[in-house]
């Protein structure tokens, strides 16, 4: 039997069995750069002591750190709270909650040991990784966005972008965070050397390292905001500020985005409405990240395209050759990255 399709049962099957147990959870992220000398000795520690307590969640861990989007319940706070102060490099660290509590961010625990913990494209060696953009929290950050002599630049991708950003944001039509370095460098650096440059993701790591490779690069004047548009989020809520992110939060968990504030900013992929939620297609041989709203998803079944809607209907053994020759020609064109073929014009005729 084909592994897409027992993977979507089982994921059906653990969605359920976890809607079925209905605990309260919290959802969040961090991040810590440390050096961490055997990544899955490491690894091993962290999924036993936390698959007991009920966490859940997709963590990458490396020789350089540990970048974790997790999810566990409310009444293991304790409990987990004293498993990262037991580790040195993790007792200080920010936890980025989410926004919106939902009860099913994800529905297993998953820790990888990856070469690096961010998918940069970059060499560590060649440059200092220390010397950071200047972090702004919430209230000099609004600041900073009034000056019209400061660039900001959104450092997500383009379907994370499509569906919230900062008013004024250069948006960069980028894949991964790998092609947006050299992208921004050429792009929008290069012509404005001497001007202030204000760089944000949505939890932070990611303009950690941009920040540093810019600033290797020759821009001296980065700034990057401190913890994200969550952390951001949230100081804006606590201390009474502005929150000037508009639309949605793209979140990398089973949500798929976080509201921030009411604006619909992008378009049903599929007739062009106004529409921020994000979906895969339920052809599983596809699996398409695009958006789609409540009526397209009726009339398409839930599927990205005619085609796929019609492979649905087809036998499995049908369906598992359609998959065989897709992934072939995927191959071939060097189109593999699911997020990628999301890209659509935006036709809103
Ligand atoms: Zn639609
Ligand atoms: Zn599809």
């Amino acid at each position: 039997m084909a592994k897409a399709l027992h993977n979507l049962i089982n994921r059906k099957e653990l969605i359920e069995e976890r809607l079925r147990e209905g605990k309260p959870m919290y959802t969040l992220s961090f991040y810590a750069y440390a050096h961490i000398g055997n990544p899955q000795v490491f690894r091993d520690h962290l999924y036993n002591v936390w698959e007991p307590l009920g966490v859940l969640g997709r963590v990458h861990v490396a020789q350089e750190g540990i970048n974790a989007q997790i999810t566990y319940p409310t009444e293991s706070k304790e409990a987990w709270e004293a498993t990262m102060k037991n580790i040195s490099f993790l007792k200080e660290i920010r936890h980025n909650y989410a926004v919106e509590e939902k009860n099913l961010s994800f529905y297993k625990l998953t820790i990888k040991v990856r070469n690096k913990i961010l998918a940069d494209g970059l060499r560590d060696d060649t440059f200092d990784v220390t010397n950071k953009g200047r972090h702004l929290d919430a209230q000099e950050f609004n600041e900073k966005l009034e000056d019209k002599d400061t660039i900001i630049i959104d450092m997500r991708n383009h379907y994370e972008h499509e569906v919230g950003r900062f008013e004024n944001a250069v948006t960069p039509d980028v894949d991964n965070f790998r092609d947006s370095l050299p992208y921004i460098e050429e792009t929008i650096l290069q012509s404005n050397q001497e001007k202030e440059v204000l760089l944000y993701c949505t939890g932070g790591i990611r303009c950690e390292k941009a920040s540093a490779w810019f600033k290797h690069k020759g821009y001296n004047n980065v700034y990057q905001l401190e913890g994200g548009i969550i952390h951001y989020t949230h100081e804006a809520k606590t201390q009474g500020l502005v929150n000037k992110f508009k639309g949605k939060n793209f979140v990398f968990d089973h949500r798929l985005g976080e509201r921030i504030s009411e604006d619909i900013l992008s378009t049903c992929h599929q007739c062009g409405s106004p529409c921020d939620d994000h979906t895969n297609c339920t052809n599983v041989g596809c699996n398409l990240l695009f958006i789609q709203c409540p009526s397209c998803a009726q009339d398409f079944n839930a599927c990205c395209s005619d085609t796929c809607m019609e492979v649905i209907t087809w036998p499995e053994e049908k369906q598992s050759i359609w998959r065989k020759k897709r992934k072939e020609d995927e191959a071939k064109s060097g189109l593999r990255n699911v997020f990628r073929k999301g890209r659509f014009p935006n036709n809103t005729e």
